[in-house]
């Protein structure tokens, strides 16, 4: 039987970890502090954000929610960002994205103090990251180490293969796998026989947004799966090819009109040694890792300690 590994109760002991190091930042009179920018009304943004403010609550961890209207120009948000960058309380910088259009999202996320880019898209952390010195990791590729690791599911030798290589996923998940000795391939929408790769994966992350894509003769058998990807789909055919059987998703599909399916097949988890499901899998750990970054930008920031996962 396939190990299934449990993205939120692995969340959960990060979550309480982090507590810990709040409290004794605490005993020092240290309080770490992320601030996030949310522009306009992006339902799934405001969702994501209402959370990520709640569990820094729960954590001890102060937080700030900036929220401009929708009309804000890239110069009124660099000004915000050069005013938290300069605030001594705020240890952590996130902008919500995607932006409106009309701003210009490089430069933002540029602008942003790397010593405070929790998010880790700074091109000086893109760069710590992919020379192994200690920095800011994306945190949902930081997440997927944490379940690799908290479950002690061997990384160093095997072959490692992701799928996708966008720079918020794909690309770092790749960088941290190699960092971590995994023989790295990155696959991508122009890979050749891409199912060649997959089968040859000890370790396959499967990040490219396309609902239940890899398949159940794509995977070798034993492998461990990392499903990344977060669809969600509406067509009651779909649903019944994926989910054959499931009466669960059936109630929530005739329930909600829709449901949510990874980009690996779930018929494919049968063949795996161990899998993440879709939900409840590495969706889990982004927020985990967001109050790790920030309670590790707030150490490294005061010389406390050496900051991030490499
Ligand atoms: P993205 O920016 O759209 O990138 C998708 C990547 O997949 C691209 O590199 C693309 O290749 C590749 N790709 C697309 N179709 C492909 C195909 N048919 N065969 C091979 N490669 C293909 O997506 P993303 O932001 O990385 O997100 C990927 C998935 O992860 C999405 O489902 C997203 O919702 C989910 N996600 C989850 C979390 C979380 O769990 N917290 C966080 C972020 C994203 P090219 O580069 O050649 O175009």
């Amino acid at each position: 039987m396939p190990r299934v590994l449990d993205g939120v109760e692995i969340a959960a002991a990060i979550k309480a970890e982090v507590a810990v190091e709040v409290q004794a930042l605490a005993a020092r009179g240290i309080v770490p502090g992320l601030a996030v920018i949310l522009v306009g009304h992006v339902a799934a943004s405001e969702i994501y954000v209402r959370s990520k403010v709640k569990t820094c609550a729960e954590l001890g961890i102060y937080s700030e929610m900036l929220t401009p209207p929708e009309t804000i120009t890239t110069d009124e948000m660099l000004a915000l960002v050069a005013d938290l960058n300069a605030r001594e309380d705020i240890d952590g910088i996130l902008i919500q994205l995607p932006l409106p259009r009309h701003v210009d999202t490089r430069k933002l996320l540029e602008a942003v103090d790397p010593e405070k880019d929790v998010d880790g898209f700074h091109p000086v952390n893109v760069g710590r990251l992919q020379s192994g010195q200690p920095g800011l990791a994306p945190c949902t590729p930081a997440g997927i180490m944490e379940i690799l690791r908290r479950s002690n599911l061997p990384v160093a030798g095997q072959n490692a293969v992701v799928l996708g290589r966008s720079d918020i996923v794909g690309k770092p998940a790749a960088m941290l796998l190699l960092n971590a000795s995994a023989t790295v391939t990155v696959c991508h929408s122009k890979t050749v026989d891409l199912a060649k790769f997959t089968r040859e994966a000890d370790v396959l992350v499967a990040a490219i947004g396309r609902p239940g894509f890899v398949t159940a003769e794509m995977v070798k058998p034993g492998a461990t799966l990392i499903d990344v990807g977060i669809n969600r789909i509406t067509d009651a055919a779909e649903v019944a090819r994926l989910f054959p059987g499931d009466a669960g998703r059936a109630a929530t599909f005739a329930k909600r009109g829709s449901v949510v399916v990874g980009d690996i097949d779930p018929a494919a988890f049968a063949v795996s040694g161990a899998y993440t499901p879709v939900p409840g899998g590495v969706g889990a750990l982004t927020i985990a890792m967001l109050m790790q970054n920030t309670v590790t930008a707030a150490t490294a920031r005061r010389g406390l300690s050496g900051a991030g996962t490499s």
